[in-house]
């Protein structure tokens, strides 16, 4: 850069261009820093959690933690929305129940599930049988106010 060409510029307009690149910048670091991680859901395709911890809270309410793909992925599920959970009932047949999870996208690298299981429920005999390392098929965001499949 020509610095003769600085000496006959005003220095308040040189002070004026400073901050300005520096307020930019600032702005910059900013914005990338705080720009939400996104989440791994696919509302039009299933894809498959590890079961990694499985509670017992009752005799028939456990709490299922799943992980995520990485420990800073988020799950991207919208605060009133819920997934739709694919597995097989007792007689192998499939079935698909919406259900809300426990954690928000503020949790990372996992999220939860408390599960009631009815005996006679489809999907409650999935869950029952789900062991830690089985993955469960997942898709959402579900939008609240349509019917449960
Ligand atoms: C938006 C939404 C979010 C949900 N989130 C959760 C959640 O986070 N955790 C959770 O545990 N469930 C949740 N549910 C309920 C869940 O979707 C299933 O309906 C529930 O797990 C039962 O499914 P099932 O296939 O085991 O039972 P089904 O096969 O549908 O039912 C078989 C039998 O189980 C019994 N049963 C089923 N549901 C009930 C009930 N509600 N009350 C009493 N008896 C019943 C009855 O005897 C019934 O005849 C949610 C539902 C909706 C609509």
């Amino acid at each position: 850069m020509d610095l003769e060409f600085l000496q006959t510029v005003d220095p308040q307009i040189l002070v004026g261009v400073a901050v300005a690149v520096v307020a930019i910048a600032i702005g910059a670091i900013f914005l990338f820093s705080s720009k939400k991680p996104r989440g791994v859901l696919d509302p039009e395709n299933f894809r498959d959690f590890k079961l990694v911890k499985r509670t017992q809270l009752s005799h028939n309410v456990a709490k299922f933690t799943f992980a995520l793909p990485t420990p800073t992925s988020v799950l991207g599920l919208p605060i009133g929305q819920h997934i739709s959970c694919r597995g097989k009932d007792s007689q192998g047949e499939e079935v698909i129940k919406p259900y809300t999870p426990t954690t928000l996208d503020s949790d990372v690298g996992s999220f939860e599930l408390v599960i009631k299981m009815y005996p006679q429920g489809r999907m409650s005999h999935h869950f029952r049988e789900m062991r830690v390392g089985e993955s469960l098929a997942v898709k959402g965001p579900k939008v609240q106010g349509l019917f449960p499949q």
